[in-house]
């Protein structure tokens, strides 16, 4: 059993082991972008991570995009990581259009997991080798336009890195 209060530094408390069956995929499941954003809403973030190969995939997939593996399990990640690639985006999303220009960036997360995700900062703030933690909000904290969401993301969290 998995202890929610702890706030994990690496990648080893797998949750699930493979290979998965199609029947594991199960609308809820983590496997899935409504079951990825229904854990990180509960404040955990997830990666797939493959054991054949051990790539990192975030948000987690069923199968592994670097070998084809069905043998993955599932982590929580660390919120914390490197900026290792970033750029300004001055067309985003409609939600986030007032918003614009926004800088996103590629983190390594200290598990060495990627994920892409805005910064909280402009982009003469961001180098390359910063520190970042990952925040989750609600989205109904978020100043962004909810007309604009997909109806099936309204209640998906709003992530979003900060320089440390
Ligand atoms: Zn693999």
């Amino acid at each position: 059993m998995t202890d929610d209060s702890d706030s994990p530094m690496t990648d080893t408390e797998n949750t699930t082991t493979g290979p998965l069956a199609p029947e594991d995929i199960t609308a809820d499941s983590a496997f899935t972008l409504p079951g990825f954003f229904d854990a990180l809403s509960e404040g955990r973030l997830l990666a797939a991570r493959c054991t054949e190969c051990d790539t990192h995939m975030l948000p987690p997939r069923p199968a592994c995009y670097g070998c084809g593996s069905r043998a993955v399990t599932l982590s929580e990640q660390p919120r914390t990581g490197e900026v290792i690639s970033y750029t300004s985006v001055n067309r985003p999303p409609s939600a986030f259009e007032h918003l614009a220009p926004i800088t996103v960036a590629v983190v390594e997360l200290d598990s060495s997991a990627r994920l892409t995700g805005r910064v909280a900062a402009p982009l003469d703030d961001v180098s390359i080798g910063d520190r970042v933690e990952l925040r989750v909000r609600d989205p109904e904290t978020v100043d962004i336009d909810p007309d604009f969401d997909l109806s099936y993301e309204e209640e998906w969290p709003i992530h979003v890195f900060e320089l440390m």
